[in-house]
């Protein structure tokens, strides 16, 4: 059997209470201040892994699985809520890069995690927009639902 791959994609679907809504522009930096901006441009260290002409994969600067790769555009936007202010070329080329950085890293056939988080409920904490690509070993089961509540 070909190797499981799972795709999460912690979608902001506030339209179906799925998940919060993303920051208000006035608090979603701008792309001068933006880290993967400055990445994209050069101005900040990355640990590249892909590029083209849409897109840039680097290595996460604090890896959770073996294998931790962020993909995102070169155009800023702030989540996958804009993601209709990409080219539909830029769109397209952001999932089939996924793929290929998984390929590249031999991660592909055993099976890899692709997952976005958007807005304050799903902890997105860099305001561009970026797809963690993650696998090279068993990753959790579950990572769709709610931390538990913490012990009185
Ligand atoms: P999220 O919490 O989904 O917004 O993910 C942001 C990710 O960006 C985190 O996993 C961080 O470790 C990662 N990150 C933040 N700054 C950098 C950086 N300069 N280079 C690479 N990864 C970074």
């Amino acid at each position: 059997m070909r190797g499981f791959v799972p795709v999460l994609l912690g979608l902001a679907l506030a339209s179906q209470g799925l998940v919060a809504q993303v920051p208000t522009p006035a608090s979603t930096p701008k792309p001068a201040a933006c880290i993967f901006c400055r990445i994209v441009a050069g101005q900040a260290p990355s640990k590249k892994v892909y590029e083209d002409s849409h897109v840039l994969a680097f290595w996460d600067i604090q890896p959770r699985a073996k294998v931790h790769l962020l993909v995102i555009p070169k155009q800023h936007v702030a989540s996958l809520k804009e993601l209709d202010d990409l080219s539909v070329e830029a769109r397209a080329a952001l999932l089939s890069a996924c793929v290929k950085v998984a390929k590249d890293q031999g991660i592909l056939d055993k099976g890899f995690r692709v997952i976005t988080n958007a807005g304050k409920d799903a902890n997105q904490s860099v305001f561009h927009l970026h797809f963690h690509v993650v696998g090279g070993e068993q990753l959790r089961e579950d990572a769709i639902t709610k931390d538990p509540a913490p012990q009185p």
